[in-house]
Parts: C-alpha cells; structure tokens; sequence
C-alpha cells in the first residue's frame, strides 16, 4: 500500500521548512506520494518537485485556497494543478492581495488591545515576501509571551470574535473550483471538521460543491477525531464525492501528526488518486 499525504506546507506560506526539506522529510518518514499545497500559492512547486526526483518519490503539484462562503473561511485544496495556468495565477495573486492590508489591520486590532507593534513582530516570522498570514501573527504571540502555543494564540486573539480578528472577503467557492479546475486539477474541501458549520450547513456546502463540480472530501485530517472520519466517510459517499487525505503539516512541534502518521483511508471510499 503506496503512503499518500495531500496536503502540507513549506515556507513559501505558513510552514517552517523549505519546499525541499518538506519533501526530504517526507520521503524519510515513508511518504510515497506528496502534494505540496501553500496557501494561495504555486511558487514552491518546481523545488519540491526537484527534491522528490531525488529522493525518489511522487509529487502532485497542489495548493491550498482560501475561500469565503457565507461568512465562513474554507479552504480548498487544489491537487494535480498545472501551476503555469494564467487563470490560476491571476486568481491566486488576487487573493494574495488582500493580505498585506488585512495585516495591517491585526496590526492595528491587537495594538487597540494592548499589544504593540505586532505587524513588525509577524513580518520578522514571514518566510515569503509573497505571503503573511495569521500563522505568522501567532509565531510572534507566543515569542513574546502572550500565550503559551498556537492554539492558545488563535483561540484568544486570533479567530472570528477575538481582538486580533479582521474579517476578509477571499474569493468565492465557484472561482476556486473553476480556477482549479481550469488548471487541470481537483477540488477537494480542506478539513471539513474544523469550520463553525452547523450540520445543516456543512452539508449545504458540500452539495454546493458537489453541484458545481468539485472532486473530493479531505476524510483524513489531524484536525478530525476518528468519529468525524466515519462521518466523512458516509458523506463522501452519499455526496459523491472521493476522498482526500493530508497531515496539513506546517513544521515539527506545530503540527499535531508528521508525515508518516496518517491513518489509512475509511474502506469503501474512491480515493482521489484513483484515475492518476
Ligand atoms: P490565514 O490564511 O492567514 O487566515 O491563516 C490561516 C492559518 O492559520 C491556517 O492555515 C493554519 O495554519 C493556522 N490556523 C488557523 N486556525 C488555527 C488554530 N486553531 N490552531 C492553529 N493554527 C491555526
Ligand atoms: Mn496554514
Ligand atoms: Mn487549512
Ligand atoms: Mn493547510
């Protein structure tokens, strides 16, 4: 049984290794095919490819989209992407733009709440001039003392409600999934289990995904307890859709599972590497 992990990140987003080392790393910990999937961005694509032919595994060139779809953030992985696509490209860097601004604004947020300078502070943790994100404002949280670990930094400044929350309109569900599938790739929902959706609106979404063409359910996630597999599973399959799985690796001792550590997929659900 060939070691799949579809989703993970370097430093061209909001990882702590080079697109080279991700893939070292993986090939060591017994990954066999990996997809490299940044957030909003390609441009990591080409080294990790290089990396993998030479350490002798399969690569998928993937990428990780962010969505809003009502009001909520979702993300949307892109697997088997062609990362030349002018379409792709364009929409990607549209959706980059918006977070140097929205940085300003966590900026600005947390200094109202009495923590000074902390647009400075993230952009010393940013890996990627391309690139900031909330990861990084959580880097510089827990280097200067304000909470202990990531966790603690989403949860009391960080995610929708908290002080260092801006609210951001990314692209919409349609033009992810026609971008990806534009660029030759497949649509899978990212992490289903880890949006604020009530039931209802969790299996809206993916019938709107569904009617609209997309591919695939991340089942296996870290950010998912073994319960949410089966039930992913069993929508997967009543849904249509294939199944999807990833670690979402950002870096030793951030991330809950490395490679190598993901369960196997639920029996009885198409993989999404099935026809590749
Ligand atoms: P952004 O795209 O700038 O909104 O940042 C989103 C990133 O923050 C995600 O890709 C994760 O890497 C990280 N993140 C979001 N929520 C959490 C959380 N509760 N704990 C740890 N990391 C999180
Ligand atoms: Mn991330
Ligand atoms: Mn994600
Ligand atoms: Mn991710």
């Amino acid at each position: 049984m060939r070691h799949y992990d579809l989703h993970c990140h370097s430093t061209r987003s909001d990882g702590l290794l080079s697109p080279a080392a991700v893939v070292r790393r993986a090939a060591e910990r017994g990954v066999d095919v990996l997809a490299l999937t940044d957030h909003d961005e390609v441009a990591g694509l080409a080294e990790a490819r290089e990396a993998a032919r030479e350490a002798g595994i399969e690569f998928v060139n993937g990428s990780e989209l962010s969505v809003t779809w009502n009001g909520e953030t979702i993300h949307i992985v892109a697997l088997g992407i062609d990362p030349a696509n002018d379409a792709l490209n364009a929409g990607l860097a549209a959706v980059r733009s918006g977070r140097d601004t929205r940085a300003k604004r966590i900026g600005d947020a947390l200094e109202v709440a009495g923590i000074p300078d902390a647009f400075d502070g993230a952009s010393a943790f940013v890996t990627s001039p391309r690139l900031i994100s909330r990861t990084h404002f959580a880097r510089f949280l827990i280097e200067t003392g304000y909470v202990r670990d990531m966790k603690e930094a989403f949860k009391r400044y960080l995610t929708s409600g908290k002080p260092g929350y801006v609210p951001h309109a990314w692209a919409t569900l349609a033009e992810v999934v026609g971008w990806i599938q534009g660029a030759g790739g497949q649509a899978v929902i990212a992490h289903p289990g880890r949006y604020k959706l009530t039931g209802t609106q969790l299996r809206a979404l993916i019938s709107e995904f569904t009617d609209l063409g997309g591919d695939a359910l991340e089942v296996i996630s870290p950010s998912h307890t073994a319960a949410q597999f089966g039930e992913f599973a069993t929508l997967a399959r009543s849904h249509g859709l294939q199944a999807s799985c990833g670690t979402d690796f950002h870096g030793v001792g951030e991330s809950r599972l490395d490679f190598g550590e993901l369960p196997p997929l639920p029996a009885g659900l198409d993989p999404v590497w099935s026809r590749w």
